[in-house]
């Protein structure tokens, strides 16, 4: 089969590798979408981690995570799935007996391995993919429902952790919505806090950004920053700040920000993770606590989300042609790459 080692900083390698055997107890999926996730452009422009690659004997890893598919072989001990079942298949795999998996937060599992990213769990950046039992079992793997695309299937993964958010952050009718960022992430924040039936701000200081956001159908999209972003925010709600409040962008400013523009008694949530390098981050301590505002994380999800995802992609909550903006077949990975980084575009898949 024909897959895509990242293999230096900024370089792909499109190269053939061994077909993939299916196991007695795991099954081989014929990739037809995968994602380009923002984890995913943070490690082309690191380079692939020091030690084994994805395939032994092959340099790089084969990254992606954002999978829809369809099942070409089967292992005789294989009784959940047959050839030409269409799955979708997010990264998370957790060990199922630490602490925090036996209480069901699979998401903070103490050794959650990653497809596409952890050593030796090659990604989707391939024609095909092995799903081996650990996967099949501890993983995230979910059918594709009927009249989904598999490209629109591959949103569901980033789609998850989205309505995860929205869950804890209790989004509904008479919230005031600040989504900070409108990347990919902060544009399906937008449609679901919709969904949800909240009023929605988009905050983007990219004017092409803010441009593509606009089909999300926020209510207020402000290219304002600091200070004016605060003040903007206060006069469109009577003067009080908005009730919840999302950083969905790797920008530790505008988590300040966030915490001056949300209401007396609001949530804060920092959705997107900072720089490895500077993760830390100032905040007004008196304003939170004086003010009773709740400043949360959110990472991950459940993996009842992914199947809510697909059900909610699939009855068209989001307009996925307006958020994937482009497509490339494998051997163009590194145009893909390019094309991404730039922040022209919206998501960007590619369709081995
Ligand atoms: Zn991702
Ligand atoms: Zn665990």
């Amino acid at each position: 089969m024909k897959a895509a080692f990242l293999v230096g900083k900024r370089v792909y390698r499109v190269r053939e590798a061994p077909d993939p055997v299916a196991p007695e107890d795991g099954i081989v999926l014929a990739v037809e979408a995968c994602g380009v996730c923002g984890s995913d452009l943070r490690r082309w422009h690191e380079g692939p981690p020091d030690g084994p690659g994805s395939i032994v004997g092959l340099p790089g890893i084969i990254a992606g995570h954002e999978v829809g598919g369809t099942v070409v072989a089967a292992g005789r001990a294989v009784r959940d799935y047959a050839v030409g079942d269409r799955l979708a298949v997010a990264p998370d795999i957790h060990c199922g007996s630490c602490f925090y998996c036996r209480r069901g937060l699979y998401n903070l599992c103490d050794s959650l391995h990653f497809l596409g990213i952890s050593p030796g769990y090659p990604g989707g950046f391939a024609e095909r993919l092995i799903l081996t039992h650990e996967v099949l079992t501890l993983g995230i793997v979910h059918r594709i429902p009927e009249g989904l695309s598999s490209l629109h299937a591959a949103l569901a993964e980033p789609l998850s952790s989205v309505l995860a958010c929205h869950d804890k952050a209790g989004t509904d009718l008479d919230h005031t919505v600040v989504v900070m960022g409108a990347g990919p992430i902060g544009c399906l924040h937008v449609a679901i806090a919709k969904s949800r039936g909240a009023r929605v701000i988009i905050s983007e200081p990219s004017e092409t950004r803010l441009a593509m956001a606009r089909r999300f159908r926020p209510d207020a999209a402000l290219s304002e920053t600091g200070e004016a972003f605060v003040a903007q925010v206060r006069a469109l709600t009577e003067g009080r700040g908005a009730d919840i409040v999302i950083c969905a962008n790797p920008v530790a400013a505008t988590q300040a920000q966030a915490v001056e523009a949300v209401r007396k008694g609001g949530r804060v949530v920092l959705f997107g993770g900072l720089p490895k390098a500077t993760p830390m981050t100032t905040l007004d301590a008196n304003r939170i606590h004086y003010g009773d505002i709740e400043v949360v994380g959110a990472f991950s999800y459940h993996p009842t989300m992914h199947a809510l995802a697909l059900d909610v992609l699939s009855r068209r909550l989001i307009p996925a042609d307006d958020l994937i903006t482009h497509t490339y077949p494998l051997d163009e990975i590194a145009t893909a790459f390019e094309v991404a980084s730039t922040g022209e575009g919206l998501k960007v898949v590619i369709t081995p």
